[in-house]
């Protein structure tokens, strides 16, 4: 289902640019089902062979990211953490670390609305999961987490620990984003200076094509085949959409997706989907699901933290930060005030 909705988002090419005689030199394209998603490969300007031999070793690489940060990979750290009981000091590798540290700066950043710890309650509203829950879990098991989601201690020697066995790490919201920075390093070792990687809309976009801006579409949260805005990107920078319709059940004409608030313990109704466009994708990938708990108050933070933003609410309203509002060129379609 992820698949089916997230890849909705689209790369617009913008072949019209082209007025002179001379054909561009053709894009390379490579599509692979990785990190659950299917994420696609485009390279400008390149020799084929380099350009093949580029977007395998990212691949590779990324998939080698999803295997350490998925909770399901027995092999990772994240999945042998979460398994340990409470108290029993664990030293990450260095990459982990650095996540991990990351991701903490975020959740004081953004006042505690990015937790990746909390996979516990992740893991009982199951939306992660195949197959997914179809009713919501009941009021007791979710207020019986919500005091020990704030659950990872800082020891000495970069070793961590879990205030309480249930403490689950979760990269969900961030591990995408790191993925692609990291396919993005891998091209750019290869010698690429022109490219896309999109893992199923998350994006992280260098150079040009063929000399112009990349051009980018954000969809619409509730009508798939229809696009909110456009951006034109080039140089290197990341976008990254976090929406309500990724993953989702209906119950009782409500939805319930999969991007929480520690706070209630329940998904965020602040928003329908959020873009945030950043220097990287971990930074874009993490910031769109903070904003995305945050609500339309969350757009000055994202501010002041250099980033441009973009959020449809519940309602189906758009708002966008500064940064947003001289980077975007707002669609034809005004988004729905449909609430589902
Ligand atoms: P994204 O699609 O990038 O917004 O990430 C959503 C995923 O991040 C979920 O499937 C969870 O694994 C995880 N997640 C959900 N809520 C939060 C949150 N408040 N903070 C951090 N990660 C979260
Ligand atoms: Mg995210």
């Amino acid at each position: 289902m992820l698949i089916q909705f997230k890849r909705w988002i689209t790369l617009f090419t913008c072949t019209f640019l082209f007025a002179s005689c001379d054909q561009p030199p053709p894009l390379h394209h490579e599509t692979f089902f990785i990190l659950g998603t299917l994420v696609e490969f485009t390279i400008a300007d390149t020799p084929e062979p380099t350009a093949q031999a580029a977007i395998l070793a990212a691949k590779d690489e990324m998939q080698r990211i999803h295997t350490r940060f998925a909770t399901n990979h027995s092999e990772g750290e994240t999945a042998i953490f979460n398994q340990l009981p409470a108290h029993r000091p664990f030293l990450f590798s260095s990459e982990e670390q650095q996540l991990i540290l990351q991701a903490q700066l975020l959740q004081s950043q953004s006042q505690q609305a990015f937790q990746i710890t909390l996979g516990a309650l992740d893991q009982l509203w199951g939306l992660s999961q195949s197959p997914m829950r179809s009713t919501p879990p009941s009021e007791s098991s979710i207020q019986q987490l919500l005091p020990d989601i704030d659950c990872l201690e800082p020891l000495a020697n970069q070793q961590w620990q879990k205030r309480v066995a249930s403490c689950q790490l979760d990269f969900g919201g961030i591990a995408k984003g790191y993925a692609i920075d990291q396919g993005i390093k891998m091209l750019k070792a290869h010698g690429i200076a022109n490219a896309i990687i999109n893992a199923g809309g998350d994006m992280r976009i260098i150079g040009t094509k063929h000399g112009t801006p990349w051009k980018i579409g954000i969809r619409h949260p509730r009508n798939a085949t229809k696009t909110i805005a456009a951006v034109d990107l080039s140089g290197d920078v990341s976008i990254v959409t976090s929406g309500d319709y990724e993953r989702f059940f209906i119950y009782n004409d409500r939805r319930y997706h999969h991007i929480l608030d520690p706070k209630t313990g329940y998904p965020s109704d602040r928003a329908q989907s959020t873009t945030v466009i950043a220097d990287n994708a971990t930074l874009a990938d993490g910031w769109s699901t903070a904003l995305f708990v945050l609500g339309k108050e969350g757009l000055p933070i994202v501010e002041k933290y250099g980033m441009a933003a973009l959020l449809i609410d519940h309602d189906g309203h758009l708002y966008q930060n500064q940064r947003m509002d001289s980077m975007l060129k707002t669609a034809q379609h005004p988004p729905s005030l449909s609430q589902q």
